[in-house]
């Protein structure tokens, strides 16, 4: 994937010096006490993308909290999100402890340690209240700032803005809390929403999602408020479409990541299409697709990998509905960005 639910740019100025960081609270006696309770031997530690470059000096520190007897694993598997924990890796350990995203997955015992980003909001936001229209706004952000959401609620409300928010669905931890996958904290009353946040990822799936609001991005990582605008994606997702209109053979990819698991729907597809045959995937990749020689495929996992990552695939890859489209099931028009909301 392109991006990940976070992380990638607040590591940018912090160094090298990654043992014994204390930048962050890793929780570590939470995890120590799991372990004696459990009378464990054997201890796993997944970290996303961005936060791999910490994970010899935590565990480090764990060590030297823990009986000689405890072995310590670290997931080497990528990770892009709390969708996607290392299931083998969790089945073979005593304690699991994900960290760097807020929960999801219910099941196993799995430990979540959310770490949230030390950025100063409030320059950015100062800065953001130039850029908004009227007086009513929605506000949304990553569980890596929802530390500062209530500060970001009130900031706003000092101002004069009416600040609508809301928790979307249980996918979500938080209120006010945005996915890759999942808008549906942005579902409020107000015709603009400010998303507070680093990079693009977050926003561009924002824009995509709510084409009838105005988005403003306040990104207090690259210092920047700009508009986001989803219309270089909706290009592309036609020329996508278009592109597998006259596909005879389709691939219908069943993600394996516990979190991205939507197998009905790519059930349904394959049983109304006899040339459609159902693949199970676990990273979805241009390289593991290539030998099947298929027309084009439907990604039924993270959608963002059909969205960002798509044109870089050698065959057509679809959402369902643009599936649908493609097929001529549903008209040009019905285009909407694919998401995990009300399906999870
Ligand atoms: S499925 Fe959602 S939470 Fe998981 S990586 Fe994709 S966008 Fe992020």
């Amino acid at each position: 994937m392109s991006d990940s639910e976070g992380w990638d740019g607040d590591l940018r100025d912090t160094g090298l010096a990654l043992k014994h960081d204390r930048e962050w609270d890793y929780e570590l006696d939470r995890v120590a006490d799991a372990v004696a309770e459990r009378d464990a031997d054997t201890v796993a530690l997944q970290f996303p993308e961005g936060l791999k470059r910490r994970a010899a000096g935590v565990a480090d520190d764990l060590d030297e909290l823990l009986p000689e007897k405890v072995r310590i694993y670290i997931s080497g598997e990528a990770n892009f999100g709390a969708c996607d924990l290392d299931t083998d890796l969790m089945r073979r350990s005593d304690v699991f402890v994900h960290f760097g995203h807020s929960p999801m997955v219910e099941g196993g015992d799995v430990i979540y340690v959310p770490l949230f980003s030390n950025v100063d909001v409030e320059p950015i936001l100062e800065e953001a209240v130039g850029h908004l229209e009227g007086d009513e706004v929605g506000l949304v952000t990553t569980a890596q700032h929802m530390n500062k959401f209530e500060m970001m609620q009130s900031f706003l409300e000092d101002r004069g803005f009416t600040v609508h928010t809301r928790r979307g669905d249980e996918r979500l931890t938080h209120e006010g809390q945005v996915l890759g996958c999942n808008y549906a904290s942005a579902e409020v009353p107000a015709d603009q929403v400010l998303y507070v946040g680093g990079g693009g990822f977050h926003p561009s799936g924002l824009a995509m999602d709510n084409p009838e609001k105005r988005v403003v991005i306040a990104d207090p990582v690259n210092n920047v408020v700009k508009p986001a605008s989803a219309e270089k994606f909706i290009k592309q997702r036609y020329a996508a479409i278009h592109s597998a209109m006259d596909a005879e053979t389709w691939g219908v990819i069943a993600g394996t990541k516990i979190g991205q698991r939507r197998h009905g729907i790519a059930e349904t597809i394959v049983a109304e299409n006899d040339d459609a045959y159902l693949i199970t995937l676990d990273e979805i990749t241009p390289d593991h697709l290539r030998n099947f020689g298929l027309d084009a495929y439907v990604n039924t996992a993270c959608p963002r990998i059909t969205t960002d990552d798509g044109p870089q695939f050698d065959q057509p890859l679809l959402t369902p509905q643009e599936y649908r489209i493609a097929v001529g099931e549903e008209p040009m028009d019905a285009l909407e960005f694919d998401t995990f909301e009300g399906t999870w």
